[in-house]
């Protein structure tokens, strides 16, 4: 990530996120209209894989990232769908 803006507000909105005042799908919307207007963020090749994996950071909070490692056996796969349905309420019970 070169973009130090970028950086500094992703902090912030990560805060939020954990504090439960920002949603992890708005928080994406936020970083992808951030994107779309910064020369500096375009230019970041590695930007879109860093995005991805904060994604899967901020999604799934309550997952050990382990997890995700593990995602291609079946087992997994069946945890990530149902954890995928409890995200779709964009909603974070704490
Ligand atoms: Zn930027």
């Amino acid at each position: 990530m070169n973009c130090s803006r970028l950086k500094t507000l992703i902090r912030d909105w990560y805060q939020e996120v954990r504090s439960f005042t920002l949603s992890p799908v708005k928080m994406m919307d936020l970083v992808e209209k951030h994107v779309q207007n910064c020369e500096v963020c375009q230019q970041d090749e590695t930007l879109p894989l860093e995005l991805e994996q904060l994604r899967e950071i901020i999604r799934v909070p309550y997952k050990p990232p382990k997890e995700t490692d593990f995602k291609f056996s079946e087992d997994i796969e069946y945890i990530y769908d149902e954890d995928l349905e409890d995200l779709e309420e964009e909603e974070i019970e704490s």
